[in-house]
């Protein structure tokens, strides 16, 4: 069988053992003679699968009581909507931290339900940093701030959680959900969508302190208001079954692997690899500043757009697949997420030297 090392940004790789135990019991789940997909999403089979795959996911990270988990639709891109019109109930104003493309779009978006201000922003910077922001820079009466924990497209993310005092933090965490030990009592509400550390497209995950849900305005459609997910158990209408299923699985890798603790020790190991070697590298650079790197996301570019295009020619021909990097920035971009294992990362390593050694 002839498996590939996929360094899409999203969708993205999936641990192998996660696949295979999928095709095993693709045709006939637990003895039902059902495929997952084929399982009501009221029955005791499915309702198992979804309260299991809750309780991995608050297992892994330490999710507080007085939040909700909730499953959704409608990828990180609804959440933009969502935030603002589930959370704008008090003042109406949110500040936003702008530090890349994902950022821009949840702005753009939450600009129309409310009064929306950007408290720091990269975009000078070609948003190659993250820009600092503390307690005093967040207007006092905002319902909320807005982050982008790790940006896809231009490989940052945030060291720190930036500190808002008693304003609920909302964060982006599509691309770096899972991949390190978070605090998530730091934060009012979190999502990500799930094709990047989680599972298949179609699920987008949602985690809610309680205080935060009920405040959408009466008008609000009863889909896109958190109260009628978490009302339900997110069984309002049919979630996306199989999505659920495959992240349950994901969750119980994670969970034998030895959890977010050891998950993030080897996220860290294997992101070192690749940035040690392009720091000594005299071919080819990293674009973002050393305090600011993502160990998910990580851009790279040679000298010329030729060369990185010979690059990323050559190196699918050995099995390095999707090290495009994004349309609105080029170069090339390596997507380390949970599911890719260090071997991957030494072949990159080894044919990015190869391919060093032979450019004169
Ligand atoms: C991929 C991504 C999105 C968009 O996700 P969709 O599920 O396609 O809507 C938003 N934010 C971040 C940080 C992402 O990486």
């Amino acid at each position: 069988m002839k498996r590939i090392y996929n360094f899409s940004a999203g969708p993205s790789i999936l641990p192998l053992p996660v696949l295979e135990k999928a095709q095993k019991e693709l045709v006939n789940y637990a003895d039902s003679g059902m495929s997952v997909m084929e399982l009501s999403h009221r029955s005791e089979l499915f309702t198992e699968i979804i309260m299991e795959a809750e309780q991995l996911l608050r297992e892994l990270m330490d999710i507080p009581g007085d939040y909700k988990v909730l499953f959704v639709q409608g990828g990180a891109s609804q959440q933009f909507a969502m935030v603002p019109m589930n959370l704008l109930g008090k003042s109406g104003k949110a500040d936003y931290v702008n530090t890349g493309s994902w950022s821009k779009k949840a702005i753009k978006e939450a600009k129309k339900y409310g009064d929306i201000r950007v408290v720091a922003s990269s975009e000078d910077a070609n948003f190659t940093n993250i820009p600092v922001v503390d307690s005093g820079m967040t207007d006092p009466e905002a319902d909320y701030v807005h982050i982008t924990t790790n940006n896809t497209i231009e490989g940052t993310a945030f060291t720190e959680v930036p500190d808002t005092g008693t304003i609920p933090l909302v964060a982006d965490m599509s691309s770096n959900i899972l991949s390190e030990e978070i605090d998530v009592s730091k934060y009012g509400l979190i999502y990500a969508g799930a094709q990047k550390n989680i599972g298949p497209a179609g699920l987008t995950v949602v985690v809610i302190r309680e205080d935060l849900i009920g405040k959408a305005s009466e008008n609000c459609p009863a889909m896109l208001d958190y109260k009628t997910h978490s009302d339900s158990g997110s069984l309002y209408n049919t979630p996306p079954t199989f999505g659920i299923y495959m992240a349950k699985l994901v969750f119980e890798w994670i969970k034998e692997l030895g959890g977010l603790k050891e998950m993030e020790r080897i996220n860290r190991e294997k992101a070192q690899l690749l940035y040690d070697f392009i720091d000594e590298s005299e071919l080819f650079t990293s674009p973002v500043d050393k305090d600011s790197r993502s160990i998910m996301n990580i851009p790279f570019v040679s000298p010329s757009a030729e060369l990185d295009a010979d690059f990323i020619k050559k190196a699918k021909a050995e099995g390095l697949e999707t090290l495009k990097g994004h349309r609105s920035v080029g170069g090339m971009r390596a997507s380390l997420y949970n599911a890719m294992p260090i071997e991957g990362v030494r072949s990159l390593v080894t044919f990015m030297k190869e391919f060093e050694n032979n450019h004169e």
